[in-house]
């Protein structure tokens, strides 16, 4: 399995943030075409499970571009995301990739999530996601970092 950082870009801070993440663009990120190059090289290595994740994977503009592409080379393919950015505007888009796991991580209830996600309302907003994702019929699950 492939736990694979896209973008270490993210609209969170985190406390326990190993990537130091932040909402800007960093330099030297794999562009698509690089991506799928890396893809092909894993699939003949027999890789079988990619976990697509970053920093905060939904903020690639080409995310689902990639998502696709690798259930169409039959990787079990996995979405992690703080959850935050899922919503009714997107909630189709990511359920046609067909995921076969949705990630949304969770630091502990309410206010001890939104310190540690240094974000007021993050917990709500990934509660929201978690059931967005439920009611699309997608896989959802609760992750820790
Ligand atoms: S959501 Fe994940 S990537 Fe974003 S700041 Fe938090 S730990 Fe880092």
């Amino acid at each position: 399995m492939v736990i694979w950082n896209l973008i270490r870009r993210c609209n969170l801070t985190c406390e326990h943030c190993y990537s130091i993440s932040a909402d800007k663009d960093f330099p030297g990120e794999l562009n698509t075409d690089e991506v799928f190059k890396v893809m092909d090289d894993l699939k003949a290595a027999r890789v079988p499970v990619l976990i697509l994740s970053g920093g905060e994977p939904l903020l690639r503009p080409d995310i689902f571009d990639i998502a696709r592409r690798a259930k169409g080379m039959g990787f079990y393919v996995g979405l992690s995301s703080n959850g935050t950015l899922i919503d009714e505007s997107n909630i189709d888009a990511i359920d046609g990739i067909g995921f076969d796991y949705v990630g949304v991580s969770l630091d502990g209830i309410g206010a001890t999530h939104d310190h540690f996600r240094r974000k007021e309302g993050a917990f709500e907003a990934s509660m929201q996601a978690s059931a967005c994702a439920a009611s699309a019929a997608s896989r959802s699950a609760c992750a820790t970092p």
